[in-house]
């Protein structure tokens, strides 16, 4: 019988770490999929998929990344049209992609790293990834892995794992209240590496 297969998305490095972990220590040897369409600038969503692919050689597991730059749908305010939310979008965008890889790759069951960050909107991701796992037969796996936030961070800090202060797309970065620390780490051509 062959061993299931199990797909986490990972939003980024810190805060895949505590869920990696966690599912290693359940026997689950999950592939790491970086699908982040949402993140700007492209200096940013490279960097980010970098420390993915860093964690991934860590733990030593498979990383597949997908180079969806999307920037376009937020700043056309798509979500207005389709969706409740900006974040309701972004979650279903990236669950839909998720579900539908995992079925189409023969995968068992999916999760995300997501449901780790106290900050994003916990309920609504696990109802979209429910409805996502549902269109594609395949099994969405919950975890409330918020308690154990703080030590996914302080995993990545010992890991030398890059954290950002900012969720990831470009109205975050706009409300980000680092924004200008922020942006003084990007290269000085940022602006058109969007
Ligand atoms: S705030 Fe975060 S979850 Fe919401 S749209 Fe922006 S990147 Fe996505």
């Amino acid at each position: 019988m062959s061993a299931s297969k199990f797909l986490l998305h990972a939003c980024c490095a810190p805060c895949a770490e505590y869920p990696v972990s966690d599912l290693l220590s359940l026997g689950i040897q999950p592939d790491l999929l970086y699908f982040n369409p949402n993140i700007h600038p492209r200096f940013e969503f490279e960097r980010r998929r970098e420390q993915v692919a860093k964690l991934g050689e860590i733990q030593s597991l498979s990383c597949i990344y997908v180079d969806d730059f999307r920037m376009e749908d937020w700043l056309n305010h798509v979500w207005e049209n389709q969706y409740r939310s900006r974040c309701e979008m972004c979650y279903d965008i990236r669950m839909e992609y998720v579900a539908a890889y995992a079925e189409e790759h023969g995968y068992d069951s999916f999760s995300t790293s997501l449901l780790v960050s106290p900050y994003q909107q916990h309920d609504f991701i696990r109802e979209i990834a429910q409805r996502a796992a549902e269109r594609h037969n395949v099994e969405f796996r919950y975890f409330d892995w918020r308690p154990h936030f703080r030590e996914g961070q302080a995993m990545a800090r010992e890991h030398g794992l890059y954290r950002q202060k900012y969720c990831g797309c470009i109205y975050s970065l706009e409300e980000s209240e680092w924004k200008e620390k922020v942006i003084a780490d990007f290269p000085s051509d940022w602006e058109v590496l969007r």
